[in-house]
């Protein structure tokens, strides 16, 4: 099932696309049979699942965080990640890359926008991206490498166009500044990843359509 289902998805990406496979409250046997079928980029959003995990998997998988992270967990996320797309406030921004500092390593990052859903106030206005990525604010041992958003929980796919227009336009400002490394948009969950493309992803986000329901 699992395999069948990253089939028909890869079968609609355009090249270049990084799907990124949401085994968040999946266990560690369903990333066995995603990995089994060739995936290896999978994202987690709570620290302790994803440090209870790691160890159980193969080491070649690329590890995502993409849920809230404080900055007393970082312990238990960053020596394990290749990407945290997730950062959603200067004060977690200024903790990874102290840690960074300290453990001498190299953390890449997105920036979290956020966009219209009033469920969650997460993420940064455009004004404080912009002042981050254009200021003077060196955050070092930390790589901006993109955006990332998840557009409101609606079933009007005109307000979800106008949440990945407003990403897409916000990339490409900070694209056209010349900011170096800046080239990764992450935009698309189960619900609304093929506009998501139409949009300009680079990435997708995927849970649902893969692994199936989550149980909480
Ligand atoms: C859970 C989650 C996803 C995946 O959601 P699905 O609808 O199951 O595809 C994507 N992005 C973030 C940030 C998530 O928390």
């Amino acid at each position: 099932m699992i395999q069948e289902h990253l089939q028909s998805i890869l079968k609609k990406l355009p090249s270049g696309v990084t799907l990124v496979a949401v085994s968040k409250f999946h266990p560690v046997s369903a990333i066995q049979e995603a990995y089994v079928a060739g995936q290896r980029v999978f994202a987690e959003s709570r620290p302790q699942e994803l440090s209870a995990k790691v160890p159980l998997l193969p080491k070649d998988i690329q590890w995502h965080f993409i849920g809230h992270l404080q900055t007393n967990k970082l312990k238990m996320v960053l020596p394990f990640v290749s990407l945290v797309q997730s950062v959603d406030s200067l004060h977690l921004l200024e903790a990874i890359s102290a840690w960074a500092v300290a453990n001498q390593r190299t953390v890449d990052v997105l920036l979290e926008l956020h966009l219209g859903a009033e469920e969650t106030k997460q993420g940064f206005t455009e004004e404080e991206i912009l002042e981050i990525v254009g200021g003077e604010n060196r955050v070092p041992g930390v790589r901006i490498r993109g955006l990332m958003g998840m557009a409101t929980n609606t079933e009007d796919v005109r307000i979800i166009e106008q949440d990945f227009a407003r990403i897409e336009a916000l990339f490409h400002r900070i694209r056209a500044m010349g900011v170096p490394d800046f080239d990764q948009l992450s935009i698309g969950m189960s619900g609304d990843w093929p506009l998501a493309i139409r949009h300009g992803a680079t990435m997708v986000r995927i849970g649902t359509v893969i692994f199936g329901p989550r149980e909480y």
